[in-house]
Formats: structure tokens, C-alpha cells, sequence
């Protein structure tokens, strides 16, 4: 008897044990399900033209909801050694900018040296590797190293973001727009291949100084990201009378790409591209994202998901269930309501048998410009417009690929174009079977 007590109180208080001991194991799930997870992965900073410090920028998304974020500043990494003149910190960013960042992480966080009112006065740039360490935490919030590797061609800006990147990336040019996108995206491939990780390479809003055109795009079928929104509001996301809008451009190049090209479309990211963080400056935090149906929060399992279309574009408009069932050949998802707010979802592609003429565009003497064609308004075409938060699209077979995009009736919260609406934009489905139609 007396035994078998203390045998089970022996039991009893290992057992407790073990259930601790696996309730502790429990937090790192082996087998976790998807979830959805939402980041930005282009960010400016002090380390180019941003204005606030990195760790701030960074806190400010880890309070806002964001699960992952990469800074990705001109041709430059946030890494080694680097101090700023006080006067250009203070110029930039505005008179209290320092006294913000120790009051956030402290005075001996924040390394100034120098005698104050002279030009050696300098405050240093925190390293990614220093500063990711007092704001990541497991299944919360994960920083992704980024770089806009920013080239041109001619006149023409052509910015690409490398998210995930290892060692920086020079832009390197071509002999025409197609080229150079073509050369940075082997050099990034190339780097992806030695350093044996995912790298992410997305074209940048291809409006802004209208640096490349739908077919450009079209042509370089090994970039399969761009920008359908990018936050900054000076990048034209709304084209004008010559060039299309950010949405048109995608439906041609992916036109183009299905009907002509044999090659996969472009998928759609929602960017911030922010530059500015202090309620000043047009070019603010928080207006555009992704988000990436993935296991894991690690840099490598969101970059594959993003591979394989696993996410959507959002400047608002929260989705889920987003699934293209191939048995009954349907698009359908659920929007994630908020109260007194209506939505609006357009399926958007272009059928089989689309009008195919392409007219040139010219200037007033009639010589022709270097800029996208115009096409039939069968490119692009609203195929259904529903109501309500269970979208649903059959296909009927004919559809070169579709694509949704869900407006809300609550306006942006900041604005970056003309009456801009809370939006998400799904990824283009039913394409695959266009493709290797010559065999
Ligand atoms: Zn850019
Ligand atoms: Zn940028």
C-alpha cells in the first residue's frame, strides 16, 4: 500500500512533469498549419534617402500588425560601419528625430560621437544583424535582408528589390531595357545559386519616369514579380492619356505573355516603398503589403510560397481561402468583412479569341514613341463584377488566365492617387494550360 501511494504520487508528479515538458515543447510546432502572414518588402531608411533609422522604421511595423519586413534601400545593404553627419539626420528627418530614437531604444543603444556643432559630429547607422536581435521574435515578426538594386537605362529608372539577398548588388546595365533587367536578374540568380537561398527579385513600379513598358515586361519572361501597388504616390499608378495604368500594363504583358510567349504571367506584390516616417513627406508607411499563405515564418518557406503564387496584394481588403479548384475549373475566396462595408470584385482576364489589334502609338508628327501600344479593350477585360464577401469565378475554358481584384467601399486610410479605395488583388490562375500548346 504504502508502495503503491508513493509509487502514485511518484506517477502522478512525473507525469506533471511531462506535461510541462511537452506544453514547452508544443511552441515550436512540428507540423503547424498555413496561416496567412503579412510583410513589406520595400522600405527606405537613412542608410539612402529614407528618413528615420532603421530599427525605427522597423518597430513601427512590428506594432502594426506586420509579420515580416525588408528594408531594402538603394544599391546598399545595412551592414559594416556607418556614420552620418548629425546635420544631415537632423535636415532629413527633423529636429527631434534623435530624441524620438533614444526615447524608443535608449541612450546607450544610440552611438554618437563628435563635438556637437561641428561637422565631425556623427551618429551611426545600426547594422540588420545588430538591431534585428531586439525586435524579432518566433512566429511574430522577422526581418528580410532587401536591396532596390537601382539602375537605368538611358534616362529610363529601372529599380528591381532582391529581397532575401546576401551580398549587395551593383546594378549592372544592357543595351536596351530588356537586357538590363535581364543581366540583374541573372546576377541575382547567380547569387541565389552560390549562397543557396531563395531570393526574391521583383520588378519596381514600372510608371515611374515610365521607365518600362507592358511589353518590355512581356519580354523578360524570368521576372515573374511586379508591382501592381506601390505606396509611393509619385510612381503613376494611374498611367496618363499615353501609358496605361499599373493594372492595364499587367494585363497586357500577361496577354502577351500567355497568348504569344508561351510563358508564365507576372504575379502582383503590394509594396509601401516608403521613404518617409514622421507625418511629413508623401511617401509614407502602411499603404501597401502582401500577404503569404505559408507553414513557416522563415525567409526561405515565405519566398517559396511567393514561387509558387501562395499570396495576394493588399491595400486594405483582407482575403482568405483563396482557391482555384481544377476539378470544377473555379476561382473563389472569402473576403474578410468589416462592419458597414461593402465590396465590389471584378474577375479580370483575357479570352482565347481576344481582338488582337495593337495600334502604335505616335507623337503629333506621326513618329512613333517608345511606349506601350494600344490595345483592344478585349485585353483586360472584365469578365464578372460580383457582389459580397464569397467571390466565385467559373471558368469556362476560355479565359487565357483570371485574376481578381476586390474594391471596398472604404476609401484608402492614406491615400497615395485620386479617390483610391481599400483594394486586394488576387494572383492570375487557369493559365497553365495555355502554356506548351506546340507540343
Ligand atoms: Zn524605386
Ligand atoms: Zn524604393
Amino acid at each position: 500500500m504504502i508502495w503503491n501511494t508513493r509509487f502514485s504520487t511518484l506517477a502522478l508528479l512525473l507525469s506533471v512533469i511531462l506535461v510541462s515538458y511537452s506544453s514547452a515543447e508544443e511552441t515550436v510546432a512540428n507540423d503547424p498549419q498555413p496561416r496567412w502572414w503579412k510583410g513589406n518588402i520595400h522600405t527606405h531608411t537613412l542608410w539612402s534617402d529614407g528618413n528615420d533609422f532603421p530599427e525605427m522604421i522597423a518597430n513601427w511595423y512590428r506594432t502594426h500588425d506586420y509579420n515580416f519586413l525588408a528594408l531594402s534601400d538603394h544599391n546598399i545593404l545595412s551592414e559594416g560601419e556607418k556614420w552620418m553627419a548629425m546635420s544631415t539626420v537632423l535636415k532629413r528627418g527633423g529636429k527631434d528625430v534623435v530624441e524620438k530614437y533614444q526615447a524608443q531604444f535608449g541612450p546607450d543603444w544610440v552611438e554618437i560621437r563628435g563635438e556637437p556643432g561641428t561637422p565631425k559630429h556623427e551618429i551611426r547607422l545600426q547594422p540588420l544583424n545588430e538591431f534585428r536581435a531586439l525586435l524579432e521574435e518566433r512566429e511574430k515578426f522577422i526581418m528580410v535582408q532587401g536591396e532596390e538594386i537601382s539602375g537605368r537605362f538611358g534616362s529610363k529608372p529601372i529599380h528591381m528589390n532582391a529581397t532575401n539577398i546576401k551580398q549587395v548588388l551593383q546594378p549592372v546595365g544592357g543595351q536596351s531595357v530588356v537586357e538590363t533587367i535581364n543581366n540583374n536578374f541573372r546576377a541575382v540568380e547567380e547569387q541565389a545559386k552560390s549562397s543557396g537561398r531563395e531570393i526574391l527579385l521583383h520588378l519596381n513600379h514600372p510608371n515611374f519616369g515610365y521607365g518600362v513598358t507592358a511589353e518590355e515586361i512581356a519580354e523578360v519572361v524570368s521576372e515573374r514579380f511586379f508591382e501592381v501597388y506601390n505606396g509611393h504616390p509619385g510612381i503613376r499608378h494611374l498611367g496618363d492619356d499615353d501609358h496605361p495604368s499599373i493594372e492595364r500594363l499587367w494585363d497586357i504583358a500577361n496577354t502577351i505573355r500567355i497568348a504569344h510567349l508561351n510563358s508564365a504571367p507576372l504575379y502582383g506584390m503590394g509594396t509601401d516603398d516608403s521613404h518617409h516616417y514622421h507625418g511629413r513627406g508623401s511617401s509614407r508607411n502602411g499603404r501597401g503589403w502582401i500577404m503569404v499563405h505559408s507553414k513557416y515564418l522563415s525567409p526561405n518557406h515565405l519566398l517559396r510560397a511567393i514561387n509558387q503564387g501562395d499570396f495576394y496584394a493588399s491595400s486594405g481588403v483582407s482575403l482568405d481561402e483563396i482557391t482555384m479548384d481544377e476539378q470544377s475549373q473555379t476561382l473563389s475566396f472569402k473576403i474578410l468583412a468589416e462592419e458597414g462595408v461593402t465590396y465590389k470584385t471584378q474577375f479580370v482576364g483575357t479570352l482565347v479569341d481576344y481582338d488582337q489589334t495593337a495600334t502604335v502609338r505616335t507623337d503629333k508628327d506621326g513618329k512613333p514613341l517608345a511606349i506601350a501600344k494600344k490595345y483592344s479593350q478585349d485585353v483586360g477585360k472584365i469578365l464578372a463584377e460580383v457582389d459580397g464577401l464569397n467571390p466565385t469565378y467559373h471558368l469556362t475554358g476560355k479565359e487565357l488566365y483570371v485574376r481578381a481584384v476586390v474594391t471596398s467601399s472604404k476609401d484608402h486610410r492614406d491615400p497615395s492617387f485620386k479617390d483610391q479605395h481599400q483594394q486586394a488583388w488576387t494572383q492570375p490562375v487557369g493559365w497553365e494550360k495555355h502554356l506548351d500548346k506546340k507540343e
